[in-house]
């Protein structure tokens, strides 16, 4: 394991400018400072924060214009400045949100598989991170979004652009000529950083105990828990906008300082009662002091408790203001609230917030704030106030089933506190908490408040979301399965597969060359069958050759090569084949392809443009589409969808495939390209549908959108949460699929004498009909057995001073002869009811009940069961008042009699 190289950290322009290393005393680390005796490093919890109150700078800038400073200032220093990336990091598959600027590039250009956009290049890029969100609002430090400002340099091998000097003179000059620090308050502290399987040397840049950048040398990658030299050697800094504007400002909190008029204005609305600016800092801990609420009331000349809940208020406002806004960056670059994935990540900022604002009081709601975030940040960010009418709508749909949800849950904890109490427990376990969030959307400071009233004891970790969060913060990489084992062998030295039905995806065949046979799997030269990829299923058809001819059943990609899996006669390697596919099965599943596309082209204009694709499978007779959405689609949305996606066919738009350069692609098209999932490759494929969709899309496509024919949507159905599942047939599909429907509705129609069109109406009649019905057979069997009853109370077997009435019967069903024994029972309390009718041969159905003279007496209807069972094989069971089962009809005799004499037995 190669250990750190230390030469690194000794930068040239660091001593030109005075530096020297120093170690210090209290954390142990290097680093550089112009102070000679300085004796800490300068950074927390060495330090302490000496600029609050206290800015080393003056500075007019605002927040936007010191973002405008720092990327001039890298251009005019021969950066290139590069746009933002959506927080939603839809290029990856190992996490969900953009953590870091190095996310954007990360792993297509750290791993040189791709050019980087521009190189060296400056940029600024939202960041969410919610590993720390249970401290936001409390340390008046935290943030869960931030803007990355960096400037990035990619040394490849025989090209290299800067390394740790220019690094270092670049942040100095920044830091001392472009924003006028002084270099006594610029340290730089030697550290090492790992991070997404990389790791290298960095310097942190602290000024007065606050750390404002950090500086990595990437040049390791981690494998295996070893670090290896990564060919590629790449500067990857982080200059944290934030914290640098409140350095400049001073601010008691980073809230107060990046916030600045939102916060004094939803102060006023939520009526937040001012507070000294040295006491809130004192407060959150930010500057000397400190202490307790109670020292802080003594010291300030406040009351203790109307402090206490004038924190608690302002804590409260802190986590709102930074929640709305991580909020607008996510549901604007198109993450839906949901239970999985970044959804989740959503709903949790979604639920604390209006947690929040409940305890805030003021009438303020979640969307307000939203809102007000939108229009704050619209001059920076104009692109989320375009697509504001999705966020706020999706606020509102969480805000209500928030509320809804938590009437349902409370009552549900009621019972949960109930039951632990009833088991001598007091404590509510954390994974009991954790439960009620996840599957009940109770947050943990709800249930501990309802759980004191009822004196059961709730530890909640300091760290609860943060936990959650991290739980959700990575995904899973999905196993591949290819079916195709020991393949990969095979493919050895083959050169890639001359991909015909890329040329031409009308071809139906070709000559080829066997270039291997193994097993089942052939490999040509070139190829007319589709492998499976994109949601699209692989070709189906035939190869003849020399000794026959063979089925092919199964088509896939493994590199470059495409592999054919065959039943049938061998061709042998070396021959020339002759290949036929099944082309009219491949032209459906063409157009199932395009008319994707087109639905969801449809759908991101009817429903928004948060709308993504969330899976397809195409289909010869029914294909499917997941899109992300956050509410049912209604029966009007489904019809407006049918009726754009068939405009767009009958205007019978032009559909081009194109392999492009993927930094000129995301350039033209922007991330909505990758609606099929991320595209591992420095050239990508993509189909436009002319001015309405394009995609990185591998699959095969019709060359107008006439061709695709009736796109026919057959159901809608929720598959998961924040995810709706459009299932359709296309062309001779479609055309089956309404036929089917016609054809139906005629036959029902003719049954019932009308036509289809009258056929609801019909039905609707027919059904209130057998409703009457039902009620008059209801009516009449009540009717029979009012008077089977006064039959059997007339011929009562008399015991004593009890009476055992006794039925048998036919047709009725076991419900009918509980009724009739409660019946009879209701006017003979000291009566046995013992009813039985026939069911199948020799069997019948019994029922036994008892009066309530009887069971005051203490008869106990089991007790003759199991008497009974003594005498003739029968089954059942029930309570002490009635007990009923199967009986054969040749013991009935036997029963009959024994069931006088246990009644006997009670005489007296
Ligand atoms: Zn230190
Ligand atoms: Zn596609």
């Amino acid at each position: 394991m190669p250990s750190k190289n230390e030469r690194i950290y000794f930068v040239e322009a660091l001593r030109e400018r005075g530096y020297v290393r120093r170690r210090c005393k209290k954390c142990g680390r290097y680093f550089w400072t112009v102070k000679g005796d300085a004796e800490v490093c300068g950074d927390r919890p060495c330090s302490t924060y000496s600029f609050i109150g206290n800015p080393p700078v003056k500075l007019s800038e605002d927040l936007n214009s010191l973002r405008e400073k720092f990327l001039s200032f890298f251009e005019r220093r021969g950066h290139v400045r590069v746009k933002r990336y959506p927080v939603i990091a839809r290029w990856r598959d190992d996490v969900y949100l953009v953590g870091a600027s190095i996310y954007d590039f990360q792993p297509w250009v750290t791993e040189g598989l791709i050019e980087p956009p521009a190189n060296p290049l400056v940029i600024s890029q939202p960041c969410i991170r919610l590993t720390d969100v249970d401290e936001v609002g409390i340390s008046g430090r935290h943030l869960t979004s931030f803007e990355m400002m960096a400037h990035h340099a990619f040394n490849f091998p025989g090209k290299e652009v800067y390394w740790n000097e220019e690094t270092i003179e670049l942040s100095l000059d920044f830091f001392t000529r472009e924003l006028g620090l002084k270099e006594e308050e610029v340290n730089y502290i030697e550290d090492w950083w790992s991070g997404g399987g990389n790791a290298g040397e960095d310097f942190e840049v602290v000024v007065r105990g606050l750390e404002v950048a950090t500086l990595v040398f990437m040049h390791y990658k981690v494998v295996n828990g070893k670090l290896e030299e990564m060919r590629n050697r790449i500067v990857d800094t982080g200059y944290g906008l934030e914290r640098i504007y409140w350095l400049i400002k001073g601010d008691p909190t980073i809230y107060e300082a990046v916030f600045e008029g939102l916060c004094e204005k939803v102060k006023r609305i939520a009526g937040l009662s001012r507070l000294d600016n040295e006491l809130l800092s004192d407060a959150f801990k930010m500057g000397g002091g400190g202490g307790g609420v109670e020292e802080l009331a003594r010291r300030y000349g406040y009351e203790v408790d109307y402090l206490n809940k004038s924190l608690e208020a302002y804590r409260a406002l802190y986590r709102l203001l930074d929640h709305s806004k991580s909020l607008m960056l996510m549901l604007g670059d198109g993450v839906v609230p949901s239970n999985t994935g970044e959804g989740y990540l959503a709903r949790l900022l979604i639920r604390r917030s209006l947690r929040d604002l409940s305890f805030l009081g003021g009438g303020l709601t979640l969307s307000d704030l939203v809102k007000m975030q939108l229009e704050y940040w619209s001059a920076v960010f104009p692109e989320y106030k375009e697509v504001s009418r999705e966020i706020l709508e999706m606020i509102e749909v969480e805000e209500e089933r928030y509320f809804r949800t938590l009437r349902k849950s409370k009552r549900l904890l009621m019972r949960k506190l109930k039951d632990l109490k009833g088991r001598g427990k007091r404590e509510l376990p954390v994974e009991d908490l954790i439960v009620f969030y996840d599957s009940h959307g109770l947050p943990p400071e709800l249930v501990k408040e309802e759980a004191s009233k009822e004196g059961v004891i709730v530890n909640i970790p300091q760290n609860f979301y943060s936990l959650l969060a991290e739980r959700h913060s990575s995904q899973l990489i999905k196993g591949k399965e290819s079916g195709l084992e020991g393949i990969y062998e095979m493919i050895e030295g083959v050169p890639p597969t001359s991909k015909l039905y890329y040329e031409d995806p009308y071809l139906p065949h070709c000559e080829a060359r066997v270039l291997r046979v193994k097993g089942d799997y052939v490999i040509l030269d070139r190829t007319v069958f589709y492998p499976e990829g994109g949601g699209q299923p692989a070709d189906r058809g035939t190869i003849l050759h020399n000794r026959g001819k063979a089925e092919i059943i199964d088509v896939r990609k493994v590199g470059d090569v495409v592999i054919h899996k065959i039943k049938g006669e061998k061709p042998k390697e070396g021959e020339i084949v002759r290949c036929i596919v099944d082309i009219h099965r491949r032209k459906k599943l063409m157009r199932a392809h395009t008319a994707t596309h087109i639905l969801l082209g449809a759908a991101r204009r009817l429903l928004g443009r948060h709308v993504w694709q969330a899976g397809a499978q195409k289909g010869e007779e029914m294909s499917r589409l997941d899109i992300t959405h956050h509410k049912h689609i209604t029966e009007e949305e489904l019809a407006k969808l049918e009726e754009l996606a068939n405009e767009v066919v009958m205007e019978n738009r032009s559909v081009k495939a194109s392999f492009m350069d993927r930094n000129v692609a995301e350039a033209k098209y922007g991330f909505t390209l990758y609606q099929g999932g991320i595209v591992p490759s420095r050239t990508i494929r993509v189909v436009e549908i002319e001015g309405w969709d394009a995609e990185a899309c591998g699959g095969l496509h019709c060359r107008r959108t006439g061709e695709v024919g009736l796109i026919k949507v057959v159901k809608v159905d929720r598959i998961q949460d924040g995810v709706e599942r459009i299932e359709f047939a296309v062309g001779e599909g479609a055309l089956k699929y309404v036929q089917g429907l016609y054809f139906a509705a005629r036959k029902a129609s003719s049954l019932l004498n009308t036509t289809p069109k009258e056929l609801p109406a019909k039905v609707k009649e027919l059904l209130a009909r057998e409703r009457k019905f039902r009620k008059e057979i209801a009516k009449l069997k009540m009717e029979r057995l009012k008077i089977e009853a006064e039959r059997l109370l007339s011929k009562p077997l008399e015991v004593g001073e009890f009476k055992l009435l006794y039925g048998v019967y036919e047709g009725l069903s076991e419900e009918e002869l509980i009724k009739l024994a409660a019946e009879v029972l209701k006017t003979c309390p000291v009566g046995l009811a013992f009813l039985t009718n026939k069911r199948e041969e020799g069997e019948l159905d019994y029922v036994i009940m008892l009066g309530q003279g009887l069971l005051s007496k203490g008869f106990k209807a089991p007790e003759l069961l199991k008497e009974l069972k003594e005498v003739c094989p029968l089954k059942g069971g029930g309570k002490d008042d009635m007990v009923r089962g199967i009986l054969r009809e040749d013991c009935l005799e036997q029963a009959v009699s024994r069931i006088v004499r246990w009644l006997r037995s009670g005489v007296g």
